[in-house]
């Protein structure tokens, strides 16, 4: 046997389960087709946001968000991440309506994190936003960090412990041997007792290899950054009613998202940046920052991230085979979940049961759909 357990992908969902399975002691193999966190996780926008979740992931978010804040524990890094909170801007009456609605639905659950703002003391936060806002939703533990510095520190830690990666071996076919599975990659064959799916937006592909069907759908995301300005906002900025996601750095530049998509060619995973969109984007960005107009965008980019219908992910042990499990469909929002993801997988894989409530998330609510 190569391994007690082989990962396909390593972007954080697979590095961070490998790095779980490592510190309970299992021997962990990880196949990437390209590089570590060449697609997603190395190429999003940082945000750690508990924020305006849907329900199912709040427990998930809540135990992350505590991960995340003593990170350099497990990881040997901070991975730079700060918390200087998360907000969504309410405009008008019917804005601070609907974030109101938002926030006693989340403390009907239990929770306190999220939590409404009047007007003074949104411009006491942010007093750089422009004029006539009324109030936010604000989440004050949410922040952000650096995706590609904490890939690498979940990666190095993971192979400190004895985790070994394939990178540029793609993962062509997987059988079953028994209770076994061998897997074919364009390098070598490899034999391990458990197999993690966590291909990021080709996980589609790896769930049919175990006659599943998984209704993933990839797109880009489009995403811009700044040049550096002098420190002028410190929350993660979005918006109650436009499509909005801003931060600025601690270099200075900022961070500019919104949900927009490029042109995608899944099979060369090629992306075009939608230049219009992205105006549109700026212009948002404008609209409640207008001292920022001769700021220079100096780089725009495009993610591959794959989408559930519900935009909610898929965790937790495969329908059609045994000693195999899927985490996938994360929808853009997976790296804040990623550290609590790791430990979800590994419970499931060596104590067959987690403490999380993950039942919302199984692939089997696609059934008869
Ligand atoms: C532009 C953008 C902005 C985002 N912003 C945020 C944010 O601010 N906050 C947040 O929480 N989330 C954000 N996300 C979402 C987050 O990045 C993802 O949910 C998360 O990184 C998914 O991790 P993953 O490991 O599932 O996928 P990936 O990082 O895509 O990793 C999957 C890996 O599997 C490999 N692979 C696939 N098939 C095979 C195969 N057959 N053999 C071998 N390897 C294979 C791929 O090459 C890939 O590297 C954003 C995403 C994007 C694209």
């Amino acid at each position: 046997m190569d391994a007690d357990v082989l990962i396909i992908g390593a972007g954080l969902m697979g590095v961070s389960t490998a790095l779980q399975l490592a510190m309970r002691g299992c021997r962990c193999i990880v196949f990437e087709k390209a590089s570590p966190g060449r697609h997603a996780s190395g190429s999003n926008a940082g945000g750690l946001r508990q924020l305006n979740r849907d329900p199912a992931e709040i427990p998930l978010a809540r135990e992350a968000a505590r991960m995340w804040q003593t990170i350099e524990s497990l990881v040997d890094s901070d991975c730079d991440a700060r918390f200087p909170g998360q907000l969504r801007i309410a405009e008008n009456q019917a804005d601070m309506e609907k974030l109101e609605q938002r926030a006693s639905m989340v403390r009907s659950l239990g929770y306190q994190h999220e939590e409404i703002i009047g007007k003074k003391q949104l411009y006491d936060l942010v007093p750089a936003l422009a004029a006539n806002c009324v109030g936010a939703l604000v989440c004050r533990e949410d922040g952000y960090a650096r995706p590609y510095h904490a890939l690498t520190a979940f990666r190095r830690k993971a192979e400190s412990l004895g985790v070994i990666f394939h990178s540029s071996t793609e993962v062509e076919k997987v059988e079953q041997l028994g209770d076994d599975w061998q897997i074919q990659t364009t390098k070598d064959n490899f034999k391990g007792s458990v197999l993690v799916n966590c291909a990021g937006a080709w996980a589609g592909k790896i769930a049919e290899m175990l006659n599943e069907k998984v209704p993933l759908e990839p797109k880009a995301l489009m995403l811009m950054v700044t040049e550096r300005l002098p420190h002028f906002v410190d929350p993660v900025m979005g918006a109650a009613s436009r499509k909005l996601s801003f931060k600025q750095m601690q270099n200075g530049t900022l961070i500019i998202g919104g949900a927009l998509v490029a042109k995608l060619d899944f099979r060369r995973e090629k992306t075009d940046i939608n230049w219009h969109q992205l105006v549109e984007s700026a212009n948002t960005v404008l609209h409640f920052f207008p001292q920022l107009k001769d700021v220079r965008i100096v780089r725009a980019w495009a993610g591959i991230e794959g989408f559930m219908p519900d935009n909610i992910p898929v965790i937790g042990a495969s329908q059609t085979q045994k000693n195999a499990y899927h985490a996938l469909g994360f929808s853009a929002h997976g790296f804040q979940l990623s550290p609590v993801i790791g430990v979800i997988m590994s419970q499931l894989i060596l104590d067959g049961k987690t403490e999380f409530p993950i039942e919302p998330f199984s692939i089997s609510r696609f059934e008869n759909k």
